[in-house]
């Protein structure tokens, strides 16, 4: 998601009281999803101090943080917090992909000694390019590979850093298979409306499924409430009615805008949000470039 110019809605996700809240804050709150696992789930609506969803994995040796978030603030608060509740400071710290709100708190990432930040070499060249880049740690991050997924060995359990592509050109999801858990980027949102501004569209339905595929039990989303398998599932459609609605309209010769303009989302989903009413058009646009091309 950009964070420019925002159309907020004024509802707010309810905690779904799946997990216990282990920090509420204006920005978020910090769910304890299993023994040693955190995820965030940011309320950009209300307060855009993380912006992101993200998390905290912690072993015997070690403790990962999944995205450096939307503000030095932000991630200096998540690195507290990893400190607050695993007793030391955080030694990874994992990009999924450039966005800026996943991307602008690294000066407040790298604020941790010694912390490894973590990213492919595409996610780190184009973060780069961003403007107020944190151009120091980025020049001295550690470079996943981009075919093979990494594994972060923490002692007494492991996460591996599985390389994915679709919302941008190079996204990382974090899994701990045998906590069930998957850290997916923006590679899903969960009742709001993803961005594709960078996606390619079949690359991002196909990850999905791969990553619906491994049968985990929780799944963070980059934006909104944490989601399970049915709500994998109801995204799947998402995703499919999107293509089927940019079939639609080159079949009628209509626009991405008009297409735009006339998209409904599927029953049940209409109260979901979009941060910019443009949303629409970009994912039919989006799908209508990538198979104008084929
Ligand atoms: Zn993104």
């Amino acid at each position: 998601m950009s964070a420019a110019a925002p159309l907020w809605s004024q509802r707010l996700w309810a905690a779904q009281e799946r997990f216990p809240v282990e920090a509420s804050e204006p920005w978020g709150r910090l769910e304890r999803v299993a023994e040693g696992i955190w995820a965030l789930v940011s309320t950009p609506l209300k307060d855009q101090t993380t912006l992101c969803n993200g998390g905290i994995v912690a072993g015997r040796s070690g403790t990962v943080i999944i995205e450096a978030f939307g503000s030095d603030e932000g991630a200096r608060w998540m690195a507290a917090q990893a400190r607050r509740l695993t007793g030391r400071l955080p030694t990874h710290a994992v990009i999924t992909h450039y966005h800026g709100d996943h991307t602008s708190g690294l000066r407040g990432t790298a604020e941790t000694p010694d912390i490894d930040v973590l990213g492919t070499d595409v996610t780190i060249d184009l973060s780069m390019e961003n403007r107020n880049a944190a151009t120091g740690v980025l020049a001295s991050a550690t470079e996943l590979d981009r075919v093979r997924p990494t594994e972060i060995d923490l002692g007494d359990r492991s996460v591996i850093l599985v390389p994915r592509r679709g919302h941008t050109a190079s996204d990382i999801t974090a899994e701990v298979p045998e906590e069930s858990v998957v850290f997916c980027g923006d590679l899903v949102w969960n009742e709001m409306f993803p961005n594709y501004m960078d996606a390619v569209p079949s690359r991002l339905s196909q990850a999905v499924r791969l990553m619906r595929a491994t049968s985990a039990s929780t799944y963070v989303p980059g934006h909104g409430p944490l989601a399970d398998a049915v709500a994998i599932d109801r995204y799947i459609d998402l995703l499919d009615d999107v293509e089927a609605a940019a079939r639609r309209a080159m079949d009628r010769g209509i626009s991405a805008e008009q297409a735009g303009d006339e998209y409904r989302m599927p029953a049940g989903m209409t109260d979901w949000h979009r941060f910019q009413p443009s949303y629409f058009a970009t994912a039919i646009g989006s799908w209508m470039e990538e198979l104008g091309d084929s």
